[in-house]
């Protein structure tokens, strides 16, 4: 199948100042498309390391190498100037080219109160110059934002093969917005069409450990004719198993089989087979109804999970982050006597917040959390990492639970604010 090798360059990725978002995005539309991506890697600044990093994706013998960042017109962006002395092309001004980005520039100044947008300074006019640079038989692609990008495309000689290389922008929104034109260049599209009629499928389980579901993926091996021809990757995120494959269009039987195996094997843990999250089933779930949420310990992350998709005001009612004893009782009417004797961290203070919160929010259903987080504040019975939950449903019984999860702060809000959602899909 086709493969792709992806650079992304610049120092701030590099240092961890910026994270990568061009990297996994690219990742994400390849894989879609059915390409599949041999490598992403990282690079500062520095024309040898870029150098470095293009010699080993020919090496590897990729049929494309996408890189990022490094168009600007200072003197730390060399992607350009690199990427022709490493194909051996010289390069050369492209006056129409040269002329859109002035445009593009003054508009911008013009915008920003810098002038009148008429007297490009020396310096701007220099940047320009450089920017409207492109390697000899090379493609630009219009600029998203001030850079252009450059399609080269592949040379197969005797002794020699040079994969198709495309440049594009850092900025991620140039880059997406880019996107579009970059494949539709002959030099990309020339590579991209060549790629098999490859599909993508997930699973997605919650509270199945892995090596279950290991187990499970070891009897298919056996049981299922044609197993080999599925590519299966398994991942942890979140307190969730998913379980990605990838195969041909041809195994599609092979893969259905599986995945009835699966599920079958999984009845309660499987919650989606059609790469639905939980999030969109909560969406879909929730329609008609209204939810409110109180939390503790996850101080505002399931209200923030629940909001975060357009037109969840039609089902989310609110909540209230009630961290302090007196916020329980005073926001929410947790009767302080009960505080005192089971202590904030329990069911029975997890279900009168949910109460609370259902009644003051008027809502038709609502979930509360009270844990610790840690690093500290565990006692022999309460450990760090200990959650206790409700869930209340106006006119039925509240429900309380207690887990306890494993890893740091972080992990163990993540964690609780995943079991959550699942819990009201239940
Ligand atoms: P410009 O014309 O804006 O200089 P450029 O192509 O030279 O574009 P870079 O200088 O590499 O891009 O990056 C500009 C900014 O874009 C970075 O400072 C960073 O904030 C953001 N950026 C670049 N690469 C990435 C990346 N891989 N992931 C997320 N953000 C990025
Ligand atoms: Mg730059």
């Amino acid at each position: 199948n086709v493969r792709v090798g992806i650079v992304v360059t610049g120092t701030e990725v590099l240092s961890g100042r910026v994270a990568d978002r061009n990297g996994r995005w690219m990742s994400e539309q390849l894989l879609e498309m059915g390409v599949d991506v041999a490598h992403i890697t990282i690079c500062g600044d520095r024309p040898a390391d870029l150098t470095a990093e293009l010699a080993f994706l020919r090496g590897v013998g990729v049929d494309l190498i996408i890189t990022s960042g490094g168009l600007g017109p200072t003197a730390d962006d060399v992607t350009v100037a690199t990427v022709a002395e490493f194909t051996g092309r010289p390069l050369h001004s492209d006056p129409a080219l040269r002329e859109d980005i002035a445009q593009i520039i003054a508009g911008w100044q013009r915008a920003r109160g810098f002038g009148d947008g008429t007297q490009l300074s020396p310096a701007t006019l220099a940047g320009i110059d450089k920017q409207s640079l492109v390697p000899e038989g090379a493609t630009s692609i219009p600029p998203t934002g001030t850079a252009p990008g450059v399609a080269i495309a592949a040379q197969h000689s005797e002794d020699a093969a040079m994969p198709a290389i495309l440049i594009l922008p850092g900025p991620p929104r140039e880059l997406q917005q880019m996107w579009p034109a970059a494949l539709a260049t002959r030099e990309v599209g020339e590579v991209l069409s060549r790629h098999d009629d490859i599909e993508q499928s997930t699973i997605r389980m919650y509270g199945l450990p892995e090596a279950d579901l290991a187990a499970t993926l070891r009897a298919a091996e056996s049981d299922v004719d044609g197993f080999g021809d599925l590519e299966i990757t398994t991942c942890l995120s979140r307190g969730e198993v998913e379980m990605v494959t990838r195969y041909s269009v041809r195994a599609r039987p092979v893969y259905a089989e599986l995945s009835a195996m699966i599920e079958k094997s999984h009845p309660r843990q499987v919650f989606s087979i059609d790469g639905s999250t939980i999030d969109d089933q909560l969406a879909e779930l929730l329609r008609g109804h209204l939810v409110a949420t109180a939390e503790s310990c996850t101080g505002g992350l399931i209200a923030a999970r629940l909001t975060e998709r357009p037109g969840s005001s039609a089902y989310v009612a609110g909540g209230v982050v009630a961290y302090s004893n007196e916020v329980k009782i005073a926001a929410l009417g947790v009767p302080a006597e009960l505080i005192a004797e089971h202590g904030a961290v329990s069911e029975p203070v997890a279900a009168a917040m949910a109460q609370g919160a259902l009644t003051r929010c008027g809502a038709d259903v609502a979930v509360s959390t009270s844990g610790v987080a840690g690093p500290s504040g565990g006692t022999a019975q309460k450990p760090v990492g200990t959650v206790c939950f409700g869930v209340a449903v106006a006119g039925r019984d509240t429900y309380t639970r207690t887990l306890r999860f494993p890893g740091d702060r972080g992990d163990v809000r993540a964690l609780a604010t995943t079991a959550v959602l699942h819990m009201l899909e239940r």
